[in-house]
């Protein structure tokens, strides 16, 4: 049976409706992850096939739109081949849905009613979408700036918006402040969260025949895919399923980038960093909350973290847009980041990298942006 473990070693029952411990540290979850890969060609191509890594009790049931396996795409970006992973493709238009289903399917078993979330886009729609379908309740906490569709798509699935004045880290202490009373169904604290991201990294694993990439090129705002991949291919390779742990290497936009500069001076955790403004908006984190396991997986895995500028991303956005594909700005921020990578390592070996958002949802800064060309 998995449980709850804090980093002081203090553990607590899985099937608590907890998100941090009493002293307010973050919390991981512990157990064994065992994938039977005999079993897996007969179910549907949806991240629930992974059921038995997922650590909610089996007669859970899953709290699903079928989403997942995306599909793994080779594309030729600046002269260089990568594997791109279409997690734009998800129900709500963000690989977002993988925690939501996951943390939505645990909060469901638990009986909970209601819950708070707060986010500046893409984890807010989805928790709201899939606390929908779950039946809960939901309060989302959201920065007063926060784009219009991203607002509509949340008030479509019924969730009740609170707008706070001041910066992201404000309206995190605010939500903050509502779960005291609410369930906290936050992709920061909540490790189930992390669960779900993980399965990113099983389907390339799969789609690749349990061969390991050589490096895999992810966003790093809060880390959730950054840390999810590094407990997959961690529980892969204990399994003996996969031959080697890839490089995870973690992009940020220049404009805020605490981890790059920690990375690049060898200290353990990030400085506080301001937030200089970007167009990667959903990975312009000040101050990450889990920068410190962020840090220790990228560096364990022999990959680093890497900056990009806004010329990078406009660049990078254009490429793409060229070849069909309709992307976030802050998705355009990790292709950029995969191609600098191309650029400076001499045999690279297989990169995979994703599309992280879809481009419907930010047609207004899409169209700002293009219109600004220099
Ligand atoms: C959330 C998000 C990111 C950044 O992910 P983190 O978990 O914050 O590191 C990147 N792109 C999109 C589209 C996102 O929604």
């Amino acid at each position: 049976m998995p449980f709850f473990l804090t980093s002081h070693g203090k553990s607590y029952p899985i099937n608590t409706p907890i998100w941090c411990s009493e002293s307010g540290e973050l919390l991981d979850i512990q157990g064994e992850f065992k994938l039977p890969i005999h079993l897996l060609a007969n179910r549907p191509p949806t991240l629930w096939r992974y059921r038995e890594v997922i650590p909610i009790s089996a007669d859970a049931v899953p709290v699903s739109m079928g989403e997942g396996f995306t599909p793994l795409l080779p594309l030729k970006l600046a002269g260089h081949r990568m594997w791109v992973k279409q997690e734009q493709l998800f129900p709500t238009g963000s690989y977002k849905d993988r925690g939501a289903t996951v943390l939505m399917t645990q909060a469901k078993y638990m009986r909970v009613r209601s819950l708070v979330q707060d986010s500046s886009g893409n984890a807010g729609c989805a928790i709201a979408a899939y606390a929908a379908l779950a039946g809960i309740d939901c309060r989302i906490f959201l920065p007063a700036d926060t784009a219009e569709a991203k607002i509509v798509q949340m008030c479509a699935a019924n969730a009740r918006i609170e707008r706070v004045e001041g910066n992201r880290e404000d309206t995190a202490a605010a939500a903050f402040k509502a779960a005291q009373t609410y369930y906290y169904a936050s992709h920061c604290w909540n490790p189930f969260f992390l669960h779900g991201t993980k399965t990113f990294a099983y389907e390339i694993c799969e789609q690749m025949n349990w061969q390991s990439p050589d490096a895999v090129v992810v966003p790093a705002g809060n880390g959730t895919l950054v840390l999810g991949a590094w407990l997959a291919f961690n529980e892969l390779y204990a399994q003996g399923v996969i031959p080697k742990i890839p490089k995870i290497i973690g992009i940020q936009a220049a404009q805020c980038a605490p981890l790059v500069e920690a990375y690049k001076s060898c200290l353990p955790r990030h400085n506080l960093t301001v937030n200089n403004g970007t167009l990667a908006e959903g990975i312009a984190i000040a101050d990450p909350l889990r920068g410190s396991e962020m840090l220790a997986a990228v560096r364990a895995s022999g990959g680093e973290f890497l900056a990009v500028s806004e010329k990078e991303i406009v660049e990078s956005f254009r490429l793409v847009a060229a070849q069909g594909f309709y992307i976030e700005p802050t998705s355009a921020a990790t292709i950029a980041g995969a191609i600098a990578y191309m650029n400076k390592t001499t045999d690279t070996g297989r990169v995979v990298t994703l599309f992280s958002g879809h481009g419907l949802k930010s047609g207004d800064k899409i169209l700002k942006m293009l219109a600004n060309r220099t």
